[in-house]
């Protein structure tokens, strides 16, 4: 055991440091004297030293109290290390945004939603083994899909409704089915949503395959203030097996490239599901995009929906997103801080809601707007669904068996409930 002066000066971190670090809960000590001085182990210079790491690299303390009490907290650490060690100025940084659990059971009712899924375009370019909206006997077949580009009068009436909101939107994020840059305004509803006081960041997640150097200007003068990629393969042939589509690879890493160079305040993810990668192929992902990205990593797949495993796509449900040991979590966080609305402009109640099957707004007369959606007693009686722990009991949503709370990183609310409740 060591006092916190030993530590401190172990690690030349001060006393004063540490103290803040217990007094937030990030790293409290392993026991105390009989005169009620903190006392640290091996395990707590470990913990730290992975702390100092994340400070390094910018992390800020409430993400990284978050990583810590993740159950990906192995994997962050792995990768973490390998990424230091390699030269790569990438951080591993993994798309999702983890929210603090603390904060999440402070704020939740909230007056505002944190974040606006609005989709610019809901079909896309590419025919991904995995995902509905590139199955187009699929889409022909779901009622609401298939809609194609957001209009944009559509856009900037819902844009223009958020003055409805008591405070603004944290971000904005286009995206939820579709390939986003298949609208040809994308540029102009980043503008649009830039220019309201009511929102903070906009961000979206693309596949690349349409950022032309035109386009990535268009797009980054905007305003946009981050953009995640997908990559789906380490060469042409993966492409086409993988998604359906001839790529001119080279050209797909320059144009990234070029976004990167030109990027000014819009920082760059860039991720890739692992699963079909060797360790060459991994390693190749790396130093092809670690050192054109700001946030890099690699993914594992995961049960989006609950036919998932019958589109042909292997799951491995024991792992989650980043590769920890997956563990079921009872309450939705998402439905209790975002919400969605499609490129037809109907609401969903989940971002995950491909096939439309949980449309809201409905049931309202006259104009739908984010608000209304927000403040409705559909909605609340859903987040209620949940904090009774009542989720393997919905019927007809896709909820009692969704694989995004066991494998999905998702911030664990379960044991605030009560807490939550008594506000609601
Ligand atoms: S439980 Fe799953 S399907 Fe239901 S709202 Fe949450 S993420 Fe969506």
């Amino acid at each position: 055991m060591m006092t916190v002066k030993e530590l401190a000066n172990l690690t030349e971190t001060s006393v004063r440091t540490l103290q803040y670090y217990d007094k937030i809960g990030l790293l409290p000590p392993a026991a105390y004297t009989d005169a009620g001085y903190r006392l640290y182990n091996e395990r707590s210079l470990e913990h730290l030293h992975q702390i100092l790491l994340y400070r390094e690299l910018e992390f800020p303390l409430s993400k990284i109290k978050a990583i810590m009490a993740s159950e990906d907290f192995d994997r962050y650490q792995v990768e973490v290390n390998t990424l230091c060690q390699s030269g790569i100025q990438a951080k591993y940084t993994p798309r999702i945004d983890l929210h603090d659990p603390v904060e999440l059971k402070e704020a939740i009712p909230l007056r505002t939603p944190y974040v606006i899924y609005i989709d610019p375009c809901d079909t896309c370019n590419f025919r991904c083994k995995f995902c509905p909206s590139g199955n187009l006997d699929l889409m022909k077949k779901t009622p609401g899909r298939g809609h194609g580009p957001m209009d944009m009068t559509l856009y900037k009436e819902i844009i223009d409704s958020l003055s409805e909101f008591e405070d603004p939107i944290r971000v904005i994020r286009l995206y939820k089915e579709g390939e986003p840059l298949l609208n040809p305004h994308f540029a102009e509803m980043v503008r649009y949503a830039k220019a309201s006081p009511k929102v903070l960041r906009v961000d979206t997640t693309t596949n690349g395959a349409l950022l032309t150097p035109e386009r990535s200007l268009e797009i980054i003068n905007a305003g946009l203030d981050r953009i995640n990629i997908s990559v789906e393969g380490m060469n042409a042939q993966q492409y086409k097996e993988f998604s359906g589509i001839n790529l001119d690879y080279e050209k797909y890493v320059e144009n990234i490239s070029f976004f990167y160079a030109h990027r000014n305040q819009c920082e760059v993810n860039i991720k890739i599901c692992g699963d079909n990668l060797t360790q060459e192929q991994e390693e190749q992902f790396y130093n092809t995009f670690g050192n054109i990205a700001d946030g890099i990593s690699v993914e594992h797949t995961i049960e989006y929906w609950p036919k998932y495993q019958e589109m042909g796509v292997d799951v491995d449900e024991s792992v989650t997103l980043l590769g920890g040991k997956s563990r079921e979590v009872m309450v939705c966080p998402y439905v209790f801080y975002e919400m969605c609305i499609n490129s037809n402009g109907t609401y969903s109640l989940c971002r995950f809601d491909w096939n439309h099957a949980m449309i809201m707004g409905k049931e309202f007369a006259g104009k739908v707007t984010p608000r209304r959606v927000w403040d409705s007693i559909t909605l609340w009686t859903f987040q209620s669904e949940f904090l009774n722990k009542e989720r393997k009991l919905m019927t007809m949503l896709s909820c009692p068996k969704c694989g995004i709370l066991k494998q999905g990183v998702p911030e664990d609310i379960d044991k605030y409930v009560d807490e939550i409740l008594d506000k609601m």
